[in-house]
Formats: C-alpha cells, structure tokens, sequence
C-alpha cells in the first residue's frame, strides 16, 4: 500500500516549530463552543456506552432532515449509518461492496486514501483523468470508456474536490451517474466538502438516482471544524446501509456516542459558523491566488473545498523530494502532488485552511524554495 504522501510531509514537520503548515487538510478555526457544550452536556447525561452499529436514531433523524432539506435526499433512518468519520464511511463502503481483483474508478488526481483503500482490499483502482484545462472536471468520453472495463464496480467521484478544488458541473454530475448506471457501477460521491463551494453549485447524484446505486458520504470534519471528533456518515439504499452497518461492527461497532452527540447539536444548531468559516476561505483563496499568480506558479483558481495547487515544475519533476527540501531547507510544509495520481506531478498542494498570515509568508518560502531548486536545475550539465 502506498503511503500518504501528504502524511510524510506532516510527520517531517510536525515537531519543527519554523515551519509553516500548508500540507494536511484541516480547519484552523476551533470546533464551535454550542458543539462542544452539547458534548460535555451529553457525558454526563450518560452517552458513554455503545450506541447501535447505525447510529443514535436522533443523530439520524437530525441527519434525515438536513439531507432533504439541503441535499434533496428522500430517505428513512435506516438509510443512514453514522461512521467514525467520512473516511471510515468510504472504507466500509467498498468492504461491503468490493471483491478482490474488482475495479474502482478512481481520479487522478484524487485524495491519495482513495488508492490506499483499494490496495488494502486487492482492488484494481482504475485512474480516469481530471483535465488542468478542463478546470479538473473529467472528460466524459474517457470515463465513459474506462467505466466498460469488465473488473470495475464502483465509480468513485468527490465534488468539491480534493486535492483539485474542482466543483464538478451540476451536468457533469448528471453524465457520471448517467455513466455508472449505463456500465451498472455503484456511484460513490463524496461530498465532505459540501459546504465549502464559492462558486458554482453543490449537487448530490443521489438526489437524482432512481436505482439505489449512490452512496453519499458526508461528514462534520470540514463543515464544522471537527476533525478530531471523528463523525460522519452516508445514505444509501436499504439493503446496501443493512449491509454496511453489518460491516461497521467488526470495524468500529459505532461512531464515539458523545461525538454523535456533538455532530447532533453541529446540524440542529445555528448554521451560521458554516458560512463564517467559507466566507474566510474565500478571501484566503483571492488571496493566495494572488500571490502565486505574482511568484508564477499559478494553476487554477479553486471554486470550492479549501485547497489549492501551485505549478513547481520549473523546479523538479519530483515533488516529494522537493516537499522534503522545503520543509528542512526553507520552513514550509505542503503536500506533494506525486501523491495524488501521475496528474499531480509538478504541482505541489497548499491547504486554504490555515490562518492568512501563514499563507501569505508560506507562498513566499514556497517561492524562495522552488527559485533555488530551478537555479540548481539550470546549473545542472545537460
Ligand atoms: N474525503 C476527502 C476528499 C477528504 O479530503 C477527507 C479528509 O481530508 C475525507 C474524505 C475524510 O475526512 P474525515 O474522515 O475526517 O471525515
């Protein structure tokens, strides 16, 4: 199984306290203090026990309503499974549905656990490409051929996307989940970037699937600050949401009960910390965009989620080498793009959510680094 790149960076620079943090994916802003109350609240009003393998039937009830209202996602209670977090969520989800030697459809580039998952169930991952032209949207035609490939069996997609910032076409949407019904796919959306879209619109495939063939997976980690918390959760049709509750037992049983509590109060509390936190991300993408459109490593300006590229390919075809080096020789930490797919080579991924300041003095390190690695470049005999 591959590593994750985006965790080699983290664990050089975790313990080196010059070193500017753009590399892992995380809120900057602390959970909000009614969530953490009503965590506290409910320790010691006893939530300390298992809950059942699905969830507290009042988180999903609380869950039942947002997916209606927000996503257009008709649904019972025993559609949805409260997972410890949306990555747990996908894992269980291609455990219930994957044999070994089966395909995933996966971007490229994509979040690197996509392809850690499907080495740790034997799949065969099957890479369709995300086009930099195309603003990171797939070509249809591409995908639509890949997706005839006899091994595959689930299209996975992610809209709002990591690592690209892409918010896939409300069309584009429409034509992949056109595409895994026409080849019999399951769609795995991954939608844990809901909440973060700046322009364009969010759509859920499963608010247009007639055949029960989505999963969706949400999660509280980026919406609401709550990484740590370790809370998500999907819906699904009802033999497949029986079949992945089943699975979550000899995983995790269930999700952390005081957790279910908190992500409970996260989506029946005030929603106005949401839009608090994507109004920040907003100026810090116009921000960066900015600043690395001046240092001429600009790709793409990022609609939504709460990442973005720089182009270091004047510096090194290796990124990995080059995210090393600027950790331990210029003080700043981002991901590799080598770790999200072929696609990712020459680029480099910075996250927006970490505080302006750091941004603005982490573009410039980043700049610093990649003018010194191209002048060795140039120096270098041909
Ligand atoms: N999906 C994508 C695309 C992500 O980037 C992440 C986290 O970075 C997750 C899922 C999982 O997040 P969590 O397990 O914290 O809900």
């Amino acid at each position: 199984m591959p590593r994750s790149g985006i965790r080699e960076i983290l664990d050089l620079a975790v313990d080196r306290e010059d070193v500017l943090r753009l590399e892992i994916g995380e809120p900057d802003f602390p959970t909000p203090p009614h969530v953490i109350e009503a965590a506290a609240r409910a320790a010691t009003d006893g939530y300390t026990k298992y809950t059942v393998n699905r969830g507290l039937p009042s988180l999903r009830e609380a869950i039942r309503a947002k997916l209606a209202a927000r996503n257009g996602i008709e649904a019972s209670i025993e559609q949805i499974v409260v997972t410890t977090g949306g990555g747990t969520a996908l894992m269980e989800t291609l455990l219930a549905l994957v044999e070994p030697g089966e395909g995933i459809l996966i971007s490229d580039p994509a979040w690197p656990n996509y392809a850690m998952m499907a080495a740790t169930l034997k799949a065969t991952p099957i890479r369709y490409p995300l086009d930099r032209e195309a603003e990171f949207e797939p070509d249809l035609d591409v995908l639509d051929a890949l997706a005839a490939d006899p091994r595959a069996k689930v299209l996975m997609i992610n809209s709002p996307a990591n690592p690209t910032g892409a918010v896939w076409r409300p069309e584009t949407i429409e034509r992949a989940l056109e595409i895994a019904t026409r080849h019999d796919l399951y769609l795995l959306s991954d939608e844990v970037y809901e909440e973060i879209v700046f322009e364009g619109e969010h759509v859920s495939p499963a608010a247009l699937d007639e055949d029960g063939r989505v999963v969706t997976v949400f999660s509280a980690s980026k919406t609401y600050a709550m990484t740590g918390w370790r809370l998500g959760y999907l819906v699904a049709s009802l033999p497949l949401a029986d079949l992945i509750a089943k699975v979550q037992e000899p995983v995790v049983s269930c999700a952390t009960a005081v957790a279910q509590k908190a992500a409970e109060a996260a989506l029946l509390g005030p929603q106005d910390c949401v839009a608090v936190m994507r109004d920040a991300y907003r100026l810090r993408r116009d921000a960066t965009v900015k600043a690395l459109r001046a240092a001429d490593l600009f790709v793409t300006r990022p609609h939504g989620a709460f990442y973005i590229f720089a182009d270091v390919s004047k510096a090194t075809d290796d990124t990995r080498l080059l995210a090393r080096s600027l950790v331990l020789d210029h003080g700043v930490a981002v991901a590799p793009g080598e770790t999200f797919g072929t696609r990712g080579a020459g680029l480099v991924r910075l996250s927006l959510a970490s505080a302006p300041e750091v941004l603005e003095d982490g573009v410039k390190r980043l700049a610093e680094g990649v003018a010194a690695w191209g002048a060795k470049r140039g120096a270098e005999p041909r």
